[in-house]
């Protein structure tokens, strides 16, 4: 007893640890996720894609009627619990469902058509963590409403595809069309005839499947499952005449924006609500070499997307056509980081400010902002008083001056000035300071 006790309480001293699936993104790897959202964010605006922010917590049948009830986000992935007053909330597994219910809620039917927009944030899936798979992860998830024809695939698409490469990488679009619901329910009685027989050689997910979502057969990623596939029927050999027309419609789009892509009847990704156009986004990513081993390339799925032109009828909208794709961030930032193209690092500092003595450390603060609100890159450590560490820090960021604040000079309304190069040092007018630093800066020293 006593030994269960003193276990318990070590671990309730114990520093907590995060989460299992969950994730920091400390310092170091901050500016590649400002880069790759930055660079996203820009490219958006640049084809009128507007920002909109969406809450992270949702009620749960927006999800269950959405993505829906058989696939395996609803029945085993979410993080759903009671609020205070009784009510299932969730937190959201992605951003599309939100954002058809923006859309329907702010009544942006009735803007000029097509809306076009974008979101960033986190989503959570209860998923088994593994290498690029998270329980919390963040989408960048872009979504055109109000456009039913092909031009409007091929425009998501033709962005995505644009932002990989702009951010060095190696992208191929997997695509397939799911072709219409009353056309998928044909398929699928074709697909359940076939693999009847074959049952028994099915992973026990898949036979899962075969009642509650037979589509899903096809992506299972069992060996012994998918040898079965490869002589099943096909959706694309399977579709209505209309949905086959936009198949090839947006397919021509892309061979003439020099999209490479190739077919993948097996894409018929996870959610149910996609019809017609169905991609990923596959980056070929360069791992770097382990010791005695040479460089090894593997495929990573940074994103995917479709059509939806049922959902915002589901949730009870006008009869809307969409199209939308989701990139994972943690996925996109490590294929970016991989790609060596780097970042535009900080610029350089140019000034270092020293303060020596309570005195000169209490007219700090208003100095530097001097010097920074006139565009003068300083930094300082507002806490040290020695000069020697100061000029150490100084020396360290490489900056070309270091500016003086001592008790004598604050008497003489002065500061010194010192060539970080030459150890060269100058008095100057407190007042002049922002000119004399310009001046020298100009001056190339
Ligand atoms: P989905 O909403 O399932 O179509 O996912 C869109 C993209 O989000 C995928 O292509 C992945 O890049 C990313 N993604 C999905 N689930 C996870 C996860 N658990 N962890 C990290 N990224 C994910």
């Amino acid at each position: 007893m006593a030994d269960i006790a003193s276990k318990k309480r070590k671990r309730a001293s114990k520093t907590p640890e995060l989460l299992r699936g969950f994730r920091d993104v400390i310092q170091e790897e901050a500016p590649y996720w400002q880069h790759v959202q930055a660079s996203a964010t820009d490219l958006l605006l640049d084809y009128s894609y507007s920002e909109i922010q969406l809450p992270i917590l949702e009620a749960t049948s927006l999800f269950k009627r959405t993505i829906g009830e058989h696939t395996d986000i609803v029945s085993k992935e979410m993080f759903t619990f009671e609020d205070q007053g009784g009510d299932s909330i969730t937190l959201r597994p992605e951003l599309t469902a939100g954002m058809v219910r923006a859309y329907i809620e702010h009544g942006m039917f009735n803007r000029p058509q097509p809306v076009k927009m974008y979101s960033i944030g986190p989503a959570f899936r209860y998923e088994r963590p593994q290498a690029g798979r998270y329980r919390q992860f963040n989408q960048l998830s872009v979504e055109l409403f109000g456009d039913a024809q092909p031009v409007a695939d091929a425009e998501v698409i033709f962005i995505s595809y644009l932002l990989c490469k702009q951010l060095g990488l190696d992208v191929t679009i997997h695509i397939n069309s799911l072709g219409s619901s009353e056309s998928r329910e044909d398929y699928v009685q074709l697909l359940k005839e076939y693999i009847k027989p074959k049952r028994s050689l099915l992973c026990e997910d898949c036979k899962k499947r075969i009642t509650k979502n037979p589509l899903r057969l096809l992506d299972c990623k069992e060996e012994a499952c998918r040898a079965l596939f490869i002589q099943a029927p096909l959706l694309v050999d399977n579709l209505d005449d209309e949905s086959k027309k936009h198949f090839v419609a947006v397919l021509e789009h892309l061979d003439e924006s020099e999209v490479p892509y190739e077919l993948d009847p097996y894409i018929v990704r996870g959610l149910d609500y996609y019809n017609r156009t169905a991609f990923e986004i596959v980056a070929s990513v360069t791992n770097d070499a382990v010791e005695g081993e040479e460089a090894t390339v593997t495929n990573l799925i940074v994103g995917g997307g479709g059509r939806y032109d049922g959902l915002v009828e589901i949730l009870g909208g006008r009869n809307t056509p969409a199209i939308g794709m989701a990139f994972g961030l943690e996925r996109l930032v490590s294929a970016f980081k991989k790609t060596k193209s780097g970042i535009s690092s900080e610029k350089k500092p140019q000034v270092f400010l020293a303060q020596l003595g309570e005195e000169a450390a209490k007219h700090a603060f208003t100095l530097f902002e001097t010097l920074r609100s006139n565009n003068i890159r300083v930094r300082a450590n507002f806490g040290k008083t020695g000069l020697k560490p100061q000029l150490e820090l100084a020396d360290k960021l490489g900056v070309v001056y270091t500016v003086i604040l001592g008790q004598k000079e604050l008497l003489d309304q002065t500061v010194i000035i010192r060539d970080m190069e030459n150890g060269i040092q100058e008095v100057v007018d407190l007042t002049k300071i922002v000119d004399e630093i310009k001046k020298r800066l100009k001056k190339g020293r």
